[in-house]
């Protein structure tokens, strides 16, 4: 569910008219919705009610500085991958202590960076990292609180570029080895073990795999505690997938989600961690668009629109399908006919959809692409010198552009030509 919808024949971001925020900014741009955004963390939040707990925003599935002030000011705690996006989230006013450091391949200087501002924990994924931490956190003088992520080998039936739980997955130490991890992290100075961490992929459709992994982790815990080690906290990790076609069978809710996660390991009496990005933040965006031309092929029409593969990649790596409505509510009844969307890139790959029943179109219509709040702004690139789009938030009858959009100059000037040429 989310807040762009018809009304009075325009589409709306809330009790924003799309076609204004157009007008006002320029095409293309990024459109979220506050209500959006702060609806689907309370969801999460709620369906945790009653455990101990904390919902931490995945940062790298929309990481503007203002979306993770909305939310961090709501509540929730934040994941992060880089040290940029720590950073991101310090600036937006999140503390430290509400902030998990996740990925495989943090850097010493991205643990110091961490450890100096405050850090909640560090979901660590190899012995190599946690001898440097371990060294990094003794040459601060403090011990860096730790969870193991533990790679479950559970199939998480979702698109392989976005699998992490599988033994071929790079992620995570095997979970039949993590006693043995375990063992060594306890005896590192600069550690302690909090928890164990989890996280097979992303845009899961089915509770199943959560079930299988969570349930694994809960015998793990078991077992860690008749080692002797203080496991108090686990972080669930993220993935549950969004509706991207309106005709789909809906994912499963965070309501049911929550229960599943009090089934398998509420009885173990830890602090919940789950680390939710796309279902937060995936519905809450719409990438907007002015039609260029429409061209007519051999066999085909193209759409042909100013946004491009280097705004919203994710139909290019990802084949991924993202519903396309016009700004203007088509007339009842009028007869739709098949487009391919493109964007103006020298890329083939630079198409959005082939075959997309909407309504005729012409030149200057807007088109707005559902669902891209979520891996999308955040993946884009400058390619072909095409400057990265404004973001703008909506929230009510009001909206702000929270990045605006750079200068062709801003654009060039950040290279240099070296003297001597
Ligand atoms: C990407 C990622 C998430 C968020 O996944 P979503 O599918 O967006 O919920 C959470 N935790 C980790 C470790 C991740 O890599």
């Amino acid at each position: 569910m989310d807040h762009f919808l018809y009304r009075d024949g325009q589409l709306m971001a809330e009790d924003v008219n799309i076609a204004e925020i157009a007008a006002q900014v320029g095409t293309p741009f990024y459109v979220y919705s506050t209500a959006t955004l702060l609806r689907h963390f309370k969801l999460f939040d709620d369906a945790l009610s009653g455990m101990d707990h904390l919902v931490c925003f995945a940062v790298k599935s929309l990481s503007n500085v203002a979306v993770l002030k909305l939310l961090g000011d709501a509540g929730a705690g934040m994941d992060v991958v880089s040290g940029g996006e720590y950073l991101r989230a310090k600036a937006a006013g999140v503390s430290g202590d509400k902030i998990v450091f996740s990925g495989i391949g943090k850097t010493r200087e991205e643990m110091r960076l961490a450890l100096e501002g405050g850090i909640r924990q560090f979901n660590v994924e190899s012995e190599p990292e946690m001898e440097a931490l371990s060294q990094v956190a003794l040459s601060l003088n403090t011990v860096a609180p730790i969870t193991v992520r533990v790679n479950p080998d559970v199939d998480a039936k979702t698109h392989a570029k976005i699998s992490t739980g599988k033994k071929e997955d790079k992620f995570g130490i095997p979970i039949s080895r993590a006693r043995e991890v375990y063992a060594m992290a306890a005896k590192l100075p600069g550690l302690k073990v909090i928890g164990i961490d989890v996280h097979i992929g992303s845009q899961l459709t089915e509770l199943e795999p959560f079930r299988l992994a969570y349930r694994k982790v809960a015998e793990l815990t078991e077992q860690l505690r008749s080692d002797g080690h203080d496991i108090t906290r686990l972080d669930l990790g993220g993935g549950l997938g969004i509706p991207y076609a309106r005709d789909n069978n809906a994912p499963p809710l965070p309501r049911e989600y929550g229960a599943l996660i009090k089934e398998e390991v509420g009885h173990l009496g830890c602090e919940i961690e789950i680390e939710p990005g796309r279902l937060i933040s995936g519905n809450a965006g719409l990438l907007v668009a002015k039609v260029i031309y429409v061209k007519s092929g051999e066999d085909r029409e193209f759409l042909i629109v100013d946004a491009a593969m280097n705004d919203l990649v994710r139909p290019a790596m990802y084949d991924a399908w993202h519903d396309i409505v016009p700004v203007i509510e088509p007339a009842a009844g009028v007869d739709q006919t098949p487009y391919d969307v493109v964007g103006p890139i020298c890329e083939s790959g630079d198409t959005f959809a082939k075959g997309r029943m909407l309504p005729p179109l012409d030149p200057e219509a807007l088109v707005g692409f559902r669902s891209a709040g979520a891996y999308s702004a955040v993946m884009s690139s400058e390619y072909n010198s095409r400057p990265l789009i404004p973001e703008v938030l909506v929230n009510g009858d009001q909206f702000a552009v929270i990045r605006r959009r750079p200068t062709f100059e801003d654009m060039i000037n950040r290279d240099t030509i070296p003297e001597w040429m």
